[in-house]
């Protein structure tokens, strides 16, 4: 959408959002693209949707905290915008993007890298269109960061050389 004087006259109380969500895009800096997984078991779902659905109830006002979440079919749903800041890493949210697969728990429950082959795929074409948008991020998995926590369930080193 353009922003000129007629929006300002049709949208008078958008313009003041447009403008600070555009001057937040420019600020903000990108130095980690942190892989997590969303924590449920093979028969559970797990959309963006439903992730947005959870994180209200634990009280994120802004919803859903990843900024991207690939089902186990592949298919690639948005989170928050890029341009906004996440809520998935304690400390380091402010310079990161969050991309989150769909999975990582087994059967009994028990931290398991179950991505599928079509996972495998989007997840790597995902953080090949990031890491060209912000060339000097490192792709890291949550439990890098935070090693209290099993997430992402793999080593997230295997996307390091994209
Ligand atoms: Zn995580």
């Amino acid at each position: 959408m353009e922003i000129g004087d007629s929006d300002t006259d049709k949208y008078p109380h958008r313009i003041g959002n447009i403008s600070r969500r555009i001057k937040l895009h420019d600020m903000r800096t990108v130095t980690l693209i942190i892989v997590h997984c969303s924590a449920v078991k093979p028969d559970q779902q797990s959309s963006a949707a439903q992730i947005d659905t959870w994180h209200r109830q634990r009280g994120f006002q802004l919803g859903i905290g990843y900024h991207y979440v690939i089902r186990r079919d592949g298919t690639r749903e948005m989170g928050r915008p890029e341009y906004m800041v996440g809520a998935h890493c304690q400390g380091h949210n402010k310079y990161s993007i969050g991309v989150c697969y769909e999975g990582g728990l087994d059967n009994d429950g028990q931290p398991a890298d179950t991505r599928t082959e079509a996972q495998r795929q989007a997840l790597r074409q995902l953080l090949l269109e990031l890491k060209q948008r912000y060339p000097r991020a490192l792709i890291v998995g949550h439990h890098d960061l935070n090693p209290m926590k099993a997430c992402p369930c793999f080593d997230a080193a295997e996307y390091r050389s994209l």
